[in-house]
C-alpha cells in the first residue's frame, strides 16, 4: 500500500532552541524525513535560533551531524546536502534584544510563517513579546508550543493569557506528541469509520478499559528534572488524558480541529475526582547494580511518583459503570503502550462451561509494533466435542500496511506538517489544557499535603503490589507488561 505524500504550502520556519536537544533529536531529523519524503518544498526555509554565536554554515553541520545520528543517513547522502541548503541561522537570546530585526529580515512575504518555541517553558513569554515587539508575527503567523504547559492549573491559565495578548487560538499548537503517534489518530478510524465498534462503544457493553504506559527506563540523567513533576504530571495530565478522551469521547460531527477538542473537552470535564483509595503511587527500589528512584532523584527524601496506576470513572451516559483504569511508570518489566478494552461477557452461554475467558477484549497496541488485536471465541479443533477457546484475530499495522506502514511518520514529522497545513486537530486547545489540570490539580495536591510515601516497586516489575489489589478488588487483573 502506498501512502500518498501530499506536499506542503512554501513555509519559513524558525526553531527557537535548535542547537538543543529536542531539536537534534526529533525535529530536525523529522523535517529531514519529510523532505525526502517529498513533502517540503525545495524553497522552504528553515531557521535556527538560539543564543550560540554561529553562522548558517556551522549551524548547517551541527544539524547534519545531528540527522546523520539520529534519522540514520549517512554523511554524504545527497539528501542531506539538499535539506541542510534550506537551513539558516540567527543568534538570538530570548531575554536580549539582539538579533531579531536579524531574523525578521529572513522571512520571506508569501510564505506560511512557523515558529516553533523548543526552549524552556520559563522562555516562552520572552520570545512570544519580542516576537510581536518587533513586527515578526502577524495574525497569520503560528507559534508552536512544546509541553510542559505549566504545572498546574494556575501556571497553564498564566501561560495561555500571555499568549492570548500576542496571539489567537488558531494561532498557537500546543503538542502533545502522542497525537501525532499514527495509531493514536487510528483510534477515531477505528472508532468513527467502522459500523463494528461503535454500537457497542458504551457501558452496557464494556466492562472496563485499561490504558497502560510502561517504559523499562528510569530517570537517571535527569532526575532533578523528574523529581519536580512525577508521574502525573509527565504522563497522566497529558498523554493518558489525550488517550481516555479518545477512547470515551463522542463522535465529533466532522473531523474538524474544533469539533473534536470540543468533544475531548466534554470527557474530561466528566471526569470524576479521583477517591485517595483509587490511586497508588510507587517508586522503583534500587536492585543491586542499578540506583533506585531515590538516588536517580538524588533527593533521599523525595515523594515524587515514578509510578501511578488509578481507577478513573467518567460521568456521563455512555460511561457510567465502566471503569477506565490508568497506569504508567518508570523501570517497569517491558517498554509498552496499550489499550485494552474488555467487553462484557455474553450474557447467556449455550456451551458448557470449560472455563476459558469469555469476555472478547479488543487491545490497541501504540508501541511496540503498533496495531490491534481483538480477541474472540472460537470452537477448540478436533473432535472433542464443542469446547471453546479464546483467540486473537491480530493485526501489526506493519504487516497489513506492508513497507509503507512500517516505515510510518514519528509523531513529530506529522505534527509540524500539521502546522503548516494550519491543521489543529492533533493539537491541544488552551482550554483542553486547563480542564485537564483543573481535575490533576487535586489529586497532586491531596498527595502534596499528605506524608505518605510512594509504595516501593522492585525495578524490572509491573509495579506496587498495592496496584494489584486495586484491580483485584473490583475483581479484575491487569494485563501483562509484556513488549
Ligand atoms: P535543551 O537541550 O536544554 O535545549 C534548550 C535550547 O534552548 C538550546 O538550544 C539553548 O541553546 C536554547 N536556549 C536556552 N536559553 C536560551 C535563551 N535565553 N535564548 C534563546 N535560546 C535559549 O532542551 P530540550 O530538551 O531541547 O527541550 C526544549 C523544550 O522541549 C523544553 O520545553 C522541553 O520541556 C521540551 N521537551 C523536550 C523533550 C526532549 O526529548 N528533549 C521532549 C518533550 C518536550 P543556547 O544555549 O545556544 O541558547
Amino acid at each position: 500500500m502506498v501512502s500518498r505524500v501530499i506536499p506542503v504550502e512554501d513555509f519559513d520556519l524558525v526553531i527557537f532552541g535548535a542547537t538543543g536537544d529536542l531539536a537534534h533529536r526529533k525535529i530536525l531529523p523529522g523535517l529531514f524525513r519529510r523532505f525526502v519524503a517529498g513533502q517540503i518544498p525545495e524553497t522552504s526555509r528553515i531557521i535556527g535560533a538560539a543564543r550560540t554565536e554561529q553562522d548558517d554554515d556551522a549551524f548547517r553541520a551541527e544539524a547534519a551531524k545531528a540527522i546523520v545520528e539520529f534519522a540514520g543517513v549517512k554523511k554524504n547522502d545527497p539528501d542531506l546536502v539538499r535539506f541542510t541548503g534550506l537551513l539558516g541561522y540567527t543568534a538570538i537570546d530570548a531575554k536580549g534584544e539582539g538579533g531579531w530585526k536579524a531574523l525578521k529580515a529572513r522571512m520571506r512575504k508569501g510564505a506560511v510563517h512557523a515558529f516553533y518555541f523548543s526552549v524552556a517553558p520559563s522562555l516562552f513569554g520572552d520570545i512570544a513579546e519580542r516576537l510581536h515587539g518587533h513586527g515578526i508575527t502577524d495574525k497569520h503567523s503560528r507559534i508552536v508550543v512544546e509541553k510542559p504547559f505549566g504545572r498546574d492549573l494556575e501556571t497553564a491559565r498564566a501561560l495561555n493569557t500571555m499568549l492570548a495578548q500576542h496571539f489567537r487560538e488558531q494561532q498557537i499548537y500546543r503538542i502533545d506528541h502522542y497525537l501525532g503517534k499514527e495509531t493514536v489518530q487510528n483510534l477515531m478510524a477505528v472508532r468513527f469509520a467502522n459500523i463494528l465498534f461503535e454500537p457497542l462503544w458504551n457501558a452496557q457493553f464494556i466492562d472496563h478499559v485499561q490504558i497502560t504506559v510502561a517504559e523499562t527506563v528510569g530517570v537517571s540523567g535527569r532526575g532533578s528534572y523528574y523529581d519536580k513533576s512525577g508521574a502525573i504530571r509527565d504522563m497522566v495530565q497529558n498523554h493518558m488524558m489525550q488517550l481516555l478522551c479518545l477512547i470515551a469521547m463522542e463522535p465529533p460531527y466532522h473531523f474538524d480541529p474544533n469539533a473534536v477538542r470540543d468533544e475531548k473537552l466534554k470527557v474530561i470535564r466528566a471526569l470524576e475526582p479521583v477517591e485517595p483509595s483509587d490511586i497508588v503511587r510507587g517508586q522503583y527500589q534500587p536492585d543491586g547494580k542499578e540506583p533506585g528512584y531515590l538516588e536517580d532523584a538524588e533527593n533521599p527524601d523525595s515523594r515524587t511518583e515514578s509510578y501511578v496506576a488509578m481507577k478513573v470513572r467518567i460521568s456521563n451516559w455512555r460511561w457510567q459503570g465502566t471503569p477506565f483504569y490508568l497506569r504508567t511508570g518508570k523501570k517497569l518489566r517491558a517498554r509498552t503502550s496499550e489499550i485494552a478494552i474488555t467487553f462484557k461477557e455474553p450474557p447467556h452461554s449455550i456451551f458448557d462451561d470449560t472455563g476459558a475467558p469469555r469476555a472478547n477484549e479488543l487491545v490497541i497496541r501504540l508501541q511496540p509494533n503498533e496495531g490491534m488485536n481483538l480477541k474472540v471465541m472460537i470452537k477448540e479443533p478436533g473432535p472433542g466435542g464443542m469446547r471453546l477457546v479464546q483467540v486473537p484475530l491480530d493485526m501489526s499495522f506493519a504487516d497489513a500496511l506492508g513497507p509503507e506502514g512500517a516505515d510510518m511518520p514519528d509523531a513529530y514529522e506529522r505534527l509540524i506538517m500539521d502546522v503548516i497545513r494550519g491543521n489543529q486537530t492533533l493539537f491541544m486547545r488552551g482550554d483542553e489544557v486547563e480542564a485537564a489540570w483543573a481535575w490533576t490539580d487535586p489529586i497532586i495536591r491531596a498527595w502534596e499535603d499528605g506524608k505518605q510515601r510512594p509504595e516501593p516497586y522492585d525495578a524490572g516489575s509491573s509495579g506496587p503490589e498495592e496496584a494489584l489489589r486495586l484491580m483485584h478488588r473490583d475483581n479484575r487483573r491487569w494485563r501483562e507488561i509484556r513488549a
